[in-house]
């Protein structure tokens, strides 16, 4: 795993350099974002431990197996810290894939449920509460239930898959060549995936800090020209 830090707050750790999760500094402690492949936890506690202070909260930004997969391994590790994931993702984390009533049909990959998460969350988290200082923001599209979260003292911004960074920045909706997979399989329905690529765009983020490629300082630009790119459904 590679560590990087990106201000005061935010720290990436990546698996491969391809996917992330993040540890964002509190006055209590850590909070961790997503937990990577499986097989990533006792990297990702060695980069906790790096950073000197416990993991207190383990937030999910989606339930796809690229982001829960050591979640079990994690839990077992830190018991005594929240998990925390929105309560419709919650549904996929133990392998439902069944549809909400009134919910646009979208698709939901297989592949990326299996194995279901045998942790079960502490609670359910939604827009508009705070986990520390980061503010959730509702980020669907990829999922039905992907969040994002907003640090309120820098504004840097953890988005999920909403936006992958992956040789140039683009939005989860279109397929470019090197990473296809989040567009032709992975993403729920895409018409909500590019309003909420507006929607983040809009908060005025001060730092992206996507899924999968390295932390984008300064992002508005290449959101702006992400944006254009993408298909809108
Ligand atoms: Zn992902």
């Amino acid at each position: 795993m590679h560590a990087t830090h990106h201000g005061d707050h935010l720290i990436q750790v990546s698996r491969l350099r391809v996917s992330n999760v993040y540890l964002v500094r509190e006055d209590d402690g850590l909070t961790l974002i997503d937990t990577s492949l499986l097989g990533s936890a006792g990297a990702i506690h060695s980069a906790a431990a790096a950073v000197g202070q416990p993991i207190r909260r383990i937030v999910l930004t989606h339930a796809h197996s690229d982001h829960y997969g050591s979640l079990d391994a994690l839990h077992a590790a830190v018991p005594e810290a929240e998990v925390l994931v929105s309560a419709r993702d919650a549904r996929l984390l133990r392998g439902d894939r069944s549809a909400e009533p009134g919910e646009p049909r979208g698709r939901l990959f297989p592949g990326f449920f299996f194995p279901p998460a045998k942790t079960r969350p502490t609670r359910t988290i939604a827009e508009g509460e705070r986990i520390g200082s980061l503010e959730v923001v509702g980020a669907p599209g990829h999922t039905p239930g992907q969040l994002a979260f907003l640090d309120s003292r820098d504004r840097s911004l953890i988005c999920g898959d909403a936006y992958l960074a992956l040789g140039g920045l683009f939005v989860t909706t279109q397929p470019v060549l090197r990473f296809p997979f989040p567009a032709l399989l992975g993403t729920w329905h895409k018409p909500t995936a590019y309003e909420t690529a507006l929607k983040l765009r809009a908060l005025e983020p001060s730092r992206l800090a996507t899924g999968h490629g390295p932390v984008l300082p300064s992002p508005a630009a290449e959101m702006d020209r992400a944006i254009a790119a993408a298909p809108r459904g």
